[in-house]
């Protein structure tokens, strides 16, 4: 299997290589030249683990069995439950549990694996230069990089933040990281600001030479990088195989996945997996009022003009959905088609996409109705979600009643709910709080019976480590100077 970017198909390189890279020199994204096929029904029996070998053996040929074997084993055995992943019924949908891992969020799937295929990649290239991971988050990808790649000895993290565009406890999950390898820098902007300058980093020349005669080279952990994606395909597998197993559906009937979504990440693995032999009926993208890709699936048109809106489901608030121009591409196969339409986007912030996507159903949920939907579906079912998941349960009630579909639905839960304590705890009006949220957690779980993860609640005992603020402009200052020190010490 070999990789080429979205916007020039002609240079192929393998996944050591693409991971590494980030991103494509001429700004593209890599993507595998085909998708490679699967047998459901001998997928259909395995444990996590296994699942995950299957299918990233199919991508990752660049690995030995034994490498890829020691890297799932040491990413997903050591470091989640049993089951990473459970289903649980509430009214009429599934919810997949995607936040038992390390940072409670379903990035924790993909960053607890991406830093063991780059360390894997550094040693096979005989790499001499330390890399440098730049982040921007918009809120889950910090916590879970960091997590992922603190202590390691040839690849440091830095992580850029919007200051007033995270949760409480998001912030702190990420500040109070204590590693030397480790930066965290608040901006003064919103997340596409944040994503917008790592962008322009990677693709300007003379500061990535700059940066190279630093002994560094940079690298990224966003979604914009393959091997974020590529292990998110497993758990649609794995979300397949529990409905399986419970007797819910039959081998080959389809399935839809309702997906919360921010830079098109985690449906586009669903996309994948769908076009790799998953039976999927339909890929519902759920987004908040930042609703650019609700207006891209219906009307065919992206358009970037317009004001973020901070909502209360943060890690959503994106304009720019990065992993689209991944989608464009295996729609059409045509490079020159996504140059053209990229090259709008820059100029215009605008573009117009003439193919239809039958696969998708696109819509969105607003701030208000994402607050009644926590406390509904808890009132009804004593089920708790998360903001994120309840703009997913809100378009999947809508997309229920305009098709009343015959399908099993299964709606991707990407957060715990206590990453959002302060809206959840909002939600029950007859807990007394004192307005802590670090110390109001521990209420909560008395009053409730709501297990919150020690780690959360631990968060009070924790000093920061992190308080730099800065503005977009000065990011790149900072990231020089933090490399600096890095090379004294
Ligand atoms: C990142 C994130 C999303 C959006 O995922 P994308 O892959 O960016 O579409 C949704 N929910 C939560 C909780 C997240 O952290």
């Amino acid at each position: 299997m070999k990789y080429h970017s979205t916007r020039n198909s002609k240079i192929k390189i393998n996944f050591k290589d693409a991971v590494l890279q980030g991103i494509a020199k001429d700004g593209g994204l890599y993507v595998p030249e085909y998708f490679p096929q699967v047998d459901i029904k001998k997928l259909s029996k395995l444990s996590y683990t296994d699942l995950a070998f299957n299918i990233l053996n199919m991508y990752l040929n660049d690995y030995t069995s034994e490498q890829l074997q020691n890297i799932i084993n040491k990413a997903y055995r050591d470091e989640f439950p049993e089951n990473p992943a459970p289903l649980t019924k509430a009214g009429d949908y599934h919810y997949l549990e995607l936040y038992h891992g390390r940072t409670h969020a379903f990035k924790d799937f993909a960053l607890s694996i991406l830093p063991l295929f780059m360390e894997e990649a550094i040693k096979d290239k005989n790499i001499k230069e330390k890399i440098l991971i730049l982040t921007a988050t918009s809120g889950d990808t910090g916590s879970a990089a960091l997590y992922g790649f603190k202590d390691l000895e040839n690849i440091d993290i830095a992580v850029l933040f919007p200051e007033n565009g995270v949760s409480l406890i998001q912030k702190l999950q990420m500040t109070t990281i204590s590693s030397s390898n480790t930066i965290v820098i608040g901006i003064n902007g919103n997340f596409d600001d944040a994503q917008k300058s790592v962008k322009d980093i990677f693709t300007n020349k003379e500061i990535l030479d700059n940066i190279k005669r630093k002994n560094y080279i940079l690298s990224s952990a966003n979604s914009i990088n393959i091997g974020r994606l590529l292990p998110q395909i497993i758990y649609y597998f794995h979300a397949y195989n529990q409905l399986l197993k419970n007797k819910i559906i039959e081998l080959g009937e389809k399935v839809s996945f309702v997906v919360p979504t921010g830079n098109f990440g985690d449906i586009l693995a669903g996309y994948y997996a769908k076009n790799m032999g998953l039976p999927v009926e339909k890929l519902i993208v759920a987004s908040n009022e930042n609703k650019v890709l609700t207006e891209f699936f219906n009307s065919g048109i992206y358009d970037a003009n317009r004001e973020l809106h901070i909502t209360n489901s943060p890690s959503m608030d994106i304009i720019i959905s990065s992993n689209l121009e991944r989608l464009l591409y295996h729609k059409t196969e045509d490079t020159e088609i996504v140059n053209n339409l990229q090259n709008n986007l820059f100029l215009n912030k605008k573009y117009e996409f003439e193919d239809k996507f039958d696969e998708f159903y696109a819509s969105f949920c607003n701030q208000e109705d994402t607050l009644s939907e926590i406390k509904n579906v808890f009132e009804k079912y004593k089920y708790l979600i998360d903001p994120h998941t309840a703009v997913a349960k809100k378009v999947a009630d809508e997309y229920k009643l305009k098709f009343r579909p015959k399908e099993t639905i299964v709606i991707l839960s990407t957060a715990s709910p206590f990453k959002f304590a302060d809206i959840i705890m909002d939600q029950f009006e007859d807990i007394e709080r004192n307005g802590f949220i670090l110390e109001d957690l521990k209420i909560f779980e008395e009053q409730t019976n709501i297990k919150v993860p020690l780690d959360l609640l631990d968060l009070k005992n924790k000093t920061i480590k992190h308080k730099k603020f800065i503005n977009v402009e000065d990011i790149l200052d900072t990231l020089m100077e933090f490399i600096g020190e890095r090379n004294e010490s």
